[in-house]
């Protein structure tokens, strides 16, 4: 393991393990299970658990040294990015031992169950209820928009576990085996023509209050957590194979990188930030570029994508010196949405008519329309560009709670109206 966190001395020894073990022909599962044992699968997470407490010049060093390598990074997902920190931020030993193996290896995929019909921006009304029998809680609701669910082992669940506790103070956080007799996964088409999330119904599910992760009503705490890392664009866990589906862990893994890069789509060229240089294709070659209208909107995209970058490194950085990533982290959610809007009018407006068509024979195999129809998605998903604004205003710049908030905070949860 590293003896130390200098950055130059950590691409060193990342170079020379890289030179001596990486091969493409290695089954992908083996792959990612020597990355998880050396600690460069997640070189910020803790020694023994994919990563080596690395702080980010040092693990960005270390992930230099995989590119020139030409080595495939270590999984992604709901797994690596929102269950693995909250986990190592709130879970026993216990609760560690037993998740975070199969998080960091690729092994587990996972999903979030926090969304409801009824409480999405409103989180804190949610009405999923768990009820405690024995040593067991029993699950009953109904949860919707959860990516990735049909392909899950486990999911990070946000339930009611005393509705006469005002709202915040009644939630409980789990982790369910979604392999389970009371868990009902059906999934949703989106307009993409993809059917990434699904409705989840749990019916009398069941989970051990051993997977119970933090205190009983302390659900809150933990949820903000974990959406504190979701809207966090400089996320440790985030890996190479951004998927939501199982891969075939047995396929070689020079095989499974080309397979994904061949599959790219709208979803993974948001997450990449890919569109650009497609973006920068399309102006070329459709002779806008010259326009004077259009490089002053492309230097404007590329100011903001540079100061984003720039004061998102920073933001980031001062608030990790002090433990989680705070509220501020919703001003570069907030931008990136922005960005995204901005990147996909552009391109479609240098497109001319035929950025109103649709399909594969469309400009660029159809990738820059599919990134397109995908782009309204990053104003909602991780909460919504409105949301994000309130958080900033509230919690940022201390402004007053939107009116009647307050007096929705301490009721108890069972006498506000529903959805309220
Ligand atoms: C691609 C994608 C993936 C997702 N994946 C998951 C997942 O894996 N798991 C999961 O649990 N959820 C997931 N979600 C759900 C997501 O978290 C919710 O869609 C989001 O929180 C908004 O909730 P809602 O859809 O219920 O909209 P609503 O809360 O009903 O909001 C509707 C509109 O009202 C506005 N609004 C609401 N409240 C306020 C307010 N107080 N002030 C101003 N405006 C307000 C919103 O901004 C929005 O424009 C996903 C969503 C998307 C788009």
């Amino acid at each position: 393991m590293a003896e130390t966190t200098d950055p130059e001395a950590v691409h060193a020894e990342a170079a020379a393990w890289y030179a001596e073990t990486w091969d493409p022909d290695r089954p992908l599962g083996e792959w990612w299970q020597l990355l998880a044992d050396a600690g460069w699968a997640f070189s910020r997470f803790p020694e023994g658990f994919g990563g080596r407490g690395l702080g980010g010049p040092a693990a960005k060093a270390a992930e230099r040294a995989r590119h020139e390598a030409g080595a495939f990074g270590s999984p992604s997902g709901i797994a690596t990015f929102l269950a693995a920190p909250t986990i190592l931020t709130y879970g026993t030993d216990d609760q560690k031992q037993r998740f975070m193996p199969g998080i960091v290896n690729g092994q587990d995929v996972w999903c979030q169950l926090f969304s409801e019909p009824g409480a999405g921006s409103d989180l804190g009304g949610l009405a999923t209820r768990a009820v405690l029998d024995g040593d067991e809680w029993v699950i009953n609701g109904q949860k919707v928009w959860n990516s990735g669910a049909q392909f899950s082992k486990y999911a990070i669940l946000m339930a009611r576990t005393d509705p006469e506790q005002p709202k915040h103070r009644g939630i409980t956080y789990f982790l369910i085996d979604m392999e389970q007799e009371g868990v009902d996964v059906r999934p949703l088409r989106e307009m993409t023509g993809d059917a990434a999330f699904n409705e989840v119904f749990l019916t009398d599910a069941r989970v051990p209050d051993a997977d119970r992760l933090g205190d009983l009503g302390d659900g809150w705490r933990v949820g903000m957590t974990t959406l504190s890392h979701e809207r966090d664009p400089d996320n440790a866990g985030m890996g190479d194979a951004a998927a939501f589906e199982q891969p075939d862990l047995d396929m070689p893994v020079g095989q499974y990188a080309e397979a994904l890069a061949a599959k790219v789509d709208g979803f993974s060229l948001a997450l990449s930030g890919g569109a650009t240089t497609i973006l920068n294709g399309i102006v070329e070659g459709s002779g806008v570029g010259s326009e004077p209208v259009t490089r002053q909107a492309l230097m404007e995209l590329l100011s903001m994508r540079r100061t984003s970058r720039w004061s998102g490194e920073r933001a980031v950085a001062a608030v990790k010196a002090g433990g989680q990533p705070g509220p501020e982290v919703s001003t570069l959610k907030l931008v990136g949405s922005e960005i995204a809007r901005r990147t996909r009018d552009q391109g479609l407006g240098a497109m001319g008519p035929t950025g109103m068509l649709w399909g594969e024979h469309t400009p660029e195999n159809g990738l820059f329309h599919a990134y397109s129809m995908f782009t309204p998605a990053l104003s909602i998903a991780g909460g919504s560009d409105e949301v994000q604004r309130n958080i900033i205003g509230e919690r940022v710049l201390g402004l007053p709670r939107e009116p009647g908030e307050s007096d929705q905070r301490e009721k108890p949860w069972s006498e506000l109206p529903r959805g309220g």
